[in-house]
């Protein structure tokens, strides 16, 4: 008889900061998942045929609860994935944010009415049925909101598996979007194992679409099992992202901005821009200007105001990223709490080959590298070294040399002389293997629909 894997029928969730054990949460069973997509289906049928109006209203009311418990879902944040109380405010924001966006489009969702003979053509959006939406544990909130928000606009239900590590603030919004009037079982939230909860998801006839962010190597797997079963799917995924300084930039600023725009949430951040490309001829004062930026990133306890960086995930996630830096490397190095919890120090290292692990690896911790450049065409050809294409940063006072590099550059998602990446109300998502499809913007809910054509016959 073949031996049954072990599965865990519940997970415990660990302060990062401490390595305490915060909470304990049962593991979702593929049989469960079953029942929850059932439930789904049937909660789906009546929120379709609502009144747009009505759906528009208690979503904005689910916004509206969100943002009166913002303090509290930000403080679960901070205890559950270690995230600086700033940043776990703004991320609960977010989630209030895209729902309120995503409500001002359910009345708006309109299709076409388009010129044929003999007739009458229009298009509907049809909503897809049961959005599986899958998530990963470094912007547990946001992330679960960018698929979920516009899903339930278009008129969807979702099934939202959270990553094993974090799911509690995804339980709490559950709550949330009840006490708001949502209709039971039309947003669920599926806490597990990627490979029981989120395969069965994956797997499951009656889920129409995949919304996957996560690593590229899991991405791959599900892109290939929804292919079997042409399920729809997104996928959101890793990044190695340039920072290019050229020459001419405001040198200060840019320098004064380079550190967190690796450090943020601990460098855990498939935007963070690891991989600084200077132009040779300011290298070495970008260097000097960049030590004392790095050296002064306040690292520790995440609940304290002050704090800029926290702790890693998990003691794994801790172990990964010291593999990538080897012992008595060249660079410049923050400082750290020396435990317990997960911590690793700010660390820039710069005399790491363009071709190494640390350099080309999505490393996934508080780490970059800094790389020099001659020229526009080798910084764009150094930017473009690489299998990733979801974020970077060009920073140049010269008009045309940002425009022509922002041309060139094969990303989703550039900025000028900043480090923005994220804006609800703007796409998001990936060139090359950082992933497939939009997320946000204006055509957020569009991406949750399927076009439907009629053509009504005026022959007498
Ligand atoms: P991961 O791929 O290990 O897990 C992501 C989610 O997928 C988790 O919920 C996990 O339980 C689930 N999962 C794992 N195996 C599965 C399977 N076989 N079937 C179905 N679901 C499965 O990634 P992670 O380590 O949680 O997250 C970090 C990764 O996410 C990084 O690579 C990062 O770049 C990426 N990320 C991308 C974006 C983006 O928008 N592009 C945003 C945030 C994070």
């Amino acid at each position: 008889m073949q031996q049954q894997p072990h599965r865990a029928t519940e997970h415990q969730i660990l302060n990062p900061a401490t390595g305490e054990v915060i909470a304990t949460v049962p593991a979702t069973t593929a049989a469960e998942v079953d029942t929850a997509v059932a439930r789904a289906t049937a909660a789906q049928r009546g929120w379709a045929a609502a009144a747009p109006a009505d759906r528009a209203r208690l979503l904005r009311r689910f916004a509206l609860l969100v943002d009166e418990h913002i303090g509290e879902l930000a403080r679960l944040e901070v205890r559950e994935a270690g995230h600086t109380l700033g940043n776990a405010r703004w991320e609960a924001g977010n989630v209030r944010d895209l729902l309120d966006y995503a409500a001002g489009g359910v009345e708006r969702l309109s299709g076409r009415q388009i010129p044929v003979a003999d007739g009458l053509d229009v298009t509907f959006l049809e909503p897809l049925g049961v959005v599986g939406v899958i998530a990963p544990w470094n912007f547990p909130m946001p992330i679960a909101a960018w698929g979920t928000a516009p899903a339930l606009a278009a008129g969807n239900a979702v099934l939202l598996k959270p990553a094993e590590t974090t799911p509690l603030t995804a339980l709490r919004l559950a709550e949330l979007a009840l006490a708001a009037g949502l209709p039971e079982h039309l947003f669920q939230v599926l806490p597990g194992a990627g490979d029981e909860a989120g395969d069965a998801l994956v797997e499951h006839p009656g889920v129409a679409k995949i919304v996957f962010t996560g690593s590229t190597r899991v991405g791959k797997r599900i892109m290939a099992k929804c292919a079997a079963r042409v399920k729809r799917v997104t996928l959101e995924l890793g990044g190695k992202s340039p920072n290019i300084v050229f020459a001419d930039a405001d040198l200060e600023r840019a320098a004064a901005t380079a550190p967190m725009a690796f450090l943020d949430n601990a460098g855990q951040d498939c935007c963070a821009r690891t991989r600084v490309l200077v132009q040779r001829e300011v290298h070495d004062r970008f260097l000097e200007l960049l030590a004392p930026a790095v050296e002064s990133v306040v690292v520790g306890d995440p609940s304290d105001e002050r704090t800029q960086m926290g702790p890693l995930i998990s003691a794994a996630q801790l172990e990964r990223v010291r593999s990538y830096v080897p012992d008595g490397a060249k660079g410049i190095r923050g400082s750290a709490p020396a435990g317990p919890g997960f911590w690793f120090p700010p660390t820039v290292l710069t005399d790491a080959a363009a071709d190494s692990p640390v350099a080309t690896d999505e490393v996934f911790g508080p780490v970059a590298v800094v790389l020099p450049f001659e020229d526009e065409d080798e910084a764009v050809r150094l930017a473009n070294a690489t299998d990733y294409g979801l974020s970077g940063s060009i920073w140049t006072r010269d008009v045309g040399r940002a425009l022509r590099v922002s041309r060139a550059v094969a990303a989703g998602n550039l900025s000028v002389n900043s480090h923005s990446s994220v804006r609800y109300g703007t796409p998001f998502g990936g060139f090359k293997q950082s992933g497939l499809g939009r997320e946000l913007g204006p055509d957020a809910l569009a991406a949750f629909t399927e076009t439907k054509n009629v053509f009504i016959s005026t022959e007498a």
